[in-house]
């Protein structure tokens, strides 16, 4: 899929929309989810422009890469969770029902995790 500039997250990465950013490197930007599924639910993207996992690691850069993980860590370790565990979850393409099509970490933590995968 080609990658779209219009989407909402590269709006966000551009500063087009207001939004409460967590934390920001150079590589990647956290921020609150707008509709939350969990007590604590934040996005990380990658600055770059990747549609989703598999295009950012088929054509990501390794320094975007590790650049971006990295992120997800610093943001993990920020929020704190690293004591009562957290959920990473990647839809990524149509099945997956992925909404957004530019490449997002979602960050779920703060109570017990519902078991439902699909
Ligand atoms: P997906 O289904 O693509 O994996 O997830 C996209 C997520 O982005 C959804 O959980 C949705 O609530 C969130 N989202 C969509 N638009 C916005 C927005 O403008 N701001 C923020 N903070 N989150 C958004």
């Amino acid at each position: 899929m080609e990658y779209n500039a219009n989407n909402v997250f590269a709006k966000i990465i551009r500063g087009e929309i207001p939004t409460d950013i967590l934390y920001e490197d150079t590589y990647a930007l956290a921020f609150k989810d707008i509709n939350p599924k969990a007590p604590i639910h934040v996005l990380v993207i990658p600055k770059g422009m990747f549609t989703d996992y598999s295009d950012l690691m088929a054509h990501g850069s390794t320094e975007e890469i590790m650049g971006f993980f990295r992120a997800i860590t610093k943001v993990v370790d920020k929020l704190n969770l690293e004591k009562n565990g957290y959920r990473l979850v990647f839809n990524t393409g149509t099945d997956s029902g992925q909404e957004v099509p530019h490449v997002h970490a979602h960050i779920l933590a703060g109570g017990k995790l519902g078991i439902q995968l699909g």
